[in-house]
């Protein structure tokens, strides 16, 4: 059924698309307008020398969610893209040479935690089904509902305090387990959703019961074919997509938006308008000339933002079968190299890896016989330290990868074909990141859920606000789950 109104949303990320894709299904006639070349932002994809590098998200996890927006249009996932199962989910690796092969095979799970300590293996079972409650209330109740009111919060607060949510995740991954490395082992995954485990609420344990429910995915040809098959679903919807086309500005008449202006003055006029943009970049600099801009803005800049990263992307003339797909390198220290990384000043001497093989799971993303990698450090964001990063980049990337060479990848520098970086300023500079954030605000209990950014504004009545920046927040399934929040309420809205 159609609304016979327009709807327009700025930026192809993962929340933009899947926003798009659900307006348009909704009978609302959407433009999606994207400054870059190609849909995806942090999931953009590089190719060079016959090798494939997903810029950003490789643990694809929930295909639940992915698939619905499918389903929702009256299409399969599976006649777009396919998605191949990754197992073990990670390998994690210490540099005392112990590894843990993360799966979903419990009794596997069991022998190499009973490796590590074996009164962790009781321990391990109730921080499951800690994890599972607070998956049940935060992911699978809460996680797609908008909070634009404050009874809405308080209405989840009785379940949030009784699941101890004030917790940080690795005291309460602590509770459970006694061994320093299962502790690291169960506790990191917010930093994959830009949040620190030491101070982030004890809710985003969650991610550990969603891998766990639905495993963790990997779509062959790489993530970039999943945006284009979002991409392309939007388009056999009817919707209309338009690649370099940065929005300079909102138009507003009588309080409400009226248009998004490009900076080459084209002029797409709406009915409702929804940024998928940075949130600072949405209010300050889009709607500049607009006093509810201005103030939103200075508030927002006043919160805490989520670290920034460090990226190297690299292609070898060899394969390295010795490794697993997904490997997360830590180093000597946890807690104070976190502390470092989320409060500055400086860059630290060591570092937590993330080290990305796809070509374990899909051969075709690099020439036969090479191997197409990325490597990953958590660094401070922009707000942090007076890193000159123009000069530092080349020393740190020669640092990390004379690390990998050492540790895991003997010969890596030697066989290297093709190697670029992505860091704070490019955050900064090409996806207009606050500060250089890689996730935007830091997902704290005082930055969730309604202290969030709403994922409609209070006071522009047609403005919406779908991606990380908002209500859940970070990674795929986050922005998923924004984007089929903001869809209810705009759908509501135009329908009225
Ligand atoms: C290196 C890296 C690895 C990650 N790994 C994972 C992972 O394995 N699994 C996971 O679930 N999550 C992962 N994440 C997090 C996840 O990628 C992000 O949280 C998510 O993709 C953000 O999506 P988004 O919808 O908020 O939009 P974004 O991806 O931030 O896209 C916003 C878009 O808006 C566009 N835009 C900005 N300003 C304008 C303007 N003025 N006009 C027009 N367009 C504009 C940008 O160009 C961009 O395309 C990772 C993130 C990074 C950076």
């Amino acid at each position: 059924m159609s609304t016979g109104k327009r709807a327009v949303v700025i930026g192809a990320g993962f929340g933009g698309l899947a926003l798009a894709i659900r307006l348009q299904a909704g009978g609302t006639q959407t433009t999606l307008l994207e400054q870059r070349d190609k849909p995806g932002g942090r999931a953009y994809v590089y190719e060079d020398q016959g090798f494939t590098f997903d810029a950003g998200p490789t643990v694809i996890t929930d295909p639940s969610a992915l698939e619905e927006l499918f389903s929702l249009a009256g299409k399969r996932m599976a006649d777009y893209v396919e998605l191949l199962p990754v197992s073990p989910f990670y390998q994690l690796c210490w540099e005392d040479g112990r590894r843990l092969d993360y799966v979903n095979d419990q009794d596997a799970l069991d022998r190499q935690i009973h490796s590590f300590n074996p009164a962790d293996v009781e321990g391990y079972k109730r921080f499951l089904a800690y994890s599972r409650a607070v998956f049940e209330e935060g992911y699978v109740k809460l996680g797609s509902q908008p909070f634009l009111s404050f009874d809405r919060m308080m209405q989840a607060a009785p379940q949030l305090a009784k699941l101890q949510a004030w917790r940080s995740v690795y005291s309460l991954v602590s509770r459970f387990i006694a061994d320093e490395k299962l502790r690291q082992a169960f506790s990191f995954h917010s930093l994959l959703v830009g949040g620190n485990p030491f101070a982030t609420s004890s809710i985003y344990a969650l991610i550990h019961a969603l891998e766990r429910e639905w495993g963790v995915w990997f779509p062959r040809g790489g993530t970039g074919a999943l945006v284009r098959g979002l991409a392309r679903l939007f388009e056999d919807l009817g919707g209309r997509l338009e690649l370099n086309a940065p929005v300079a500005r909102l138009e507003t008449s009588s309080g409400r938006l009226s248009a998004a202006i490009l900076e080459d003055g084209r002029r797409f006029e709406a009915d409702a308008i929804a940024s998928n943009a940075d949130v600072v970049h949405t209010y300050k600099a889009l709607l500049a000339n607009h006093p509810r801009g201005q103030k939103e803005a200075r508030r927002l800049q006043g919160k805490r933002f989520s670290m920034s990263l460090f990226v190297i992307y690299f292609g070898l003339e060899r394969q390295h079968t010795q490794l697993q797909h997904h490997t997360v390198c830590f180093g000597q220290r946890y807690r104070q190299l976190i502390d470092e990384i989320f409060k500055g000043p400086k860059l630290a001497e060591d570092f937590s890896l993330y080290l990305h093989a796809p070509c374990v799971t899909d051969p075709s993303l690099a020439p036969e016989g090479c191997g197409a990698h990325y490597v990953l450090a958590p660094v401070p964001h922009l707000g942090h330290t007076q890193i000159d990063w123009e000069q530092e980049t080349p020393r740190y990337r020669d640092r990390i990868l004379a690390y990998l060479e050492q540790h895991y990848m003997p010969g890596l520098r030697d066989d290297l074909v093709t190697c670029r970086t992505f860091g704070p300023l490019d955050f900064q500079h090409e996806l207009n990141a606050h500060l250089g954030s890689a996730f935007s605000l830091e997902p704290i209990l005082t930055q969730s859920a309604w202290f969030r950014p709403h994922n409609r504004d209070d006071e522009i009545g047609n403005l919406y606000i779908v991606g990380a920046g908002t209500h859940p927040g970070a990674g795929v399934p986050g922005v998923v789950g924004s984007a089929k929040a903001t869809a209810r309420l705009m759908l509501e809205d135009l329908n009225r």
